[in-house]
């Protein structure tokens, strides 16, 4: 009836309208679901963080507009958080930006850059943001297909030189996912050589930084000697300290990108809720012992998992970060794609899962299980599997 933008038009369809509905059905005929899919942790955000949210909330001064650049008090937490984390500087007046979670952030950053025409390199399978973004503010996506033969990190020499000349901006996630694999320094390294040889800004998304396993600590992008030059890095609280639903996270990194994106969002939003900020900035601030306590849930279900798919003669790589298994579809008598591998799942089973195609066509082939519910619950999907495998 409405006459649609182009742009819109233009947006990856979503794959999962069936899997959703055989989902809903599946629930109201009141069938056990295990739900595998959810890229959400199940535990609580820790007391302390939601008692600091409930005074802040009594204070008055807390209910009025607070500023877009954020309140000072959680752009040093940040500051002091990256500091002791990853030893980089960041000067909170001018490199962060608080952000309403990060993927507004994500999303929004291409409109400052892209002009009709322009490429972002994005890597695929990939978080949806990163297209959609690129996509909204009125961009191509050019995609990096992320190859297991490969580690799953991008080849950028494969990149045709026509479009790198096009391009503004390249977006990087490891921790990723959903493939959970994770970057080291020296690809970070030849990122930042890349980047600055061809003028791209890199967008690192390190939302996953904090969950990881075996006493593996993920890097920051902006470690790299030069990142700061040419990157912004976007980081959250969601996953750190459970905190999805609460809407708070940031960017960092080169001065000029930062204020960039707060200028775009000043003329979309008007910050984030003060006494959330406040509530941020007291779990940046506090003991990161809870992070252990949750990795330490997670590395269970983890081993829970790889161990009882290997029993079932499934291939998985163990993930040393994430809290997602990225899991090739086992060859059965015939080929079957994930969609419909997920789909048999769920009918079979009850066991839902997320078809790797979700995060785009180099996902194919894959599924991603997610370790948010119990080791229990993970027990008893591998004795489904195996009855129906
Ligand atoms: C969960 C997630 C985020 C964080 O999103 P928020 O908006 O901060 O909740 C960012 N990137 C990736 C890849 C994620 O999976």
């Amino acid at each position: 009836m409405f006459k649609i933008s182009d742009r819109i038009k233009k947006l990856p369809p979503y794959l999962f309208v069936e899997i959703d509905k055989a989902k809903r059905k599946a629930r109201h005929e009141g069938r056990d679901i295990i739900d595998l899919g959810i890229g959400d942790p199940d535990q609580p955000t820790p007391a302390y963080i939601i008692e600091r949210l409930y005074q802040a909330s009594k204070d008055h001064s807390t209910h009025r507009y607070s500023l877009d650049q954020g309140l000072m008090e959680l752009r040093q937490a940040i500051a002091h958080w990256y500091r002791v984390r990853f030893r980089v500087e960041l000067d909170p007046d001018t490199e962060i930006l608080p952000l309403i979670g990060s993927k507004e952030g994500i999303a929004h950053f291409p409109l400052a850059f892209l002009n009709e025409g322009d490429y972002s390199l994005i890597p695929d399978p990939c978080y949806p943001p990163y297209k959609g973004g690129t996509i909204i503010a009125g961009g191509n996506p050019y995609l990096m297909p992320l190859y297991e033969s490969n580690a799953f990190l991008p080849d950028l020499s494969k990149i045709p030189l026509n479009i790198l000349k096009k391009s503004k901006l390249a977006y990087f996630n490891y921790p990723n996912n959903p493939t959970a694999q994770t970057a080291d320094k020296d690809f970070y390294q030849d990122v930042v050589k890349f980047a600055t040889k061809n003028k791209i800004i890199v967008v690192s998304d390190l939302a996953y930084s904090e969950i990881a396993y075996d006493g593996y600590r993920p890097v920051s992008f902006l470690e790299t000697q030069g990142a700061k030059d040419i990157a912004i890095e976007f980081h959250s609280l969601s996953k750190t300290y459970n905190m999805t639903g609460w809407r708070v996270g940031w960017a960092c990194g080169n001065a000029e990108l930062v204020s960039l994106l707060a200028k775009v969002k000043s003329n979309i939003d008007s910050g984030i809720f003060s006494a959330i900020q406040l509530a941020a900035a007291y779990a940046l601030n506090g003991s990161q012992e809870q992070i252990r306590n949750m990795c330490n849930i997670y590395q269970e279900r983890r081993d829970t998992l790889v161990q009882g798919l290997r029993s079932l003669g499934w291939q998985v790589t163990s993930p040393k970060a994430t809290f997602y298994v990225w899991l090739k579809i086992p060859k059965l008598n015939k080929a079957i794609d994930s969609l419909k591998f997920s789909a048999l799942l769920l009918e079979k089973a009850d066991l839902v899962v997320t078809p790797g195609i979700g995060f785009g066509k180099y996902g194919e082939g894959y599924i991603r299980i997610a370790l948010t519910v119990s080791t229990e619950k993970i027990k008893e999907a591998i004795i489904r599997l195996k009855k129906i495998i």
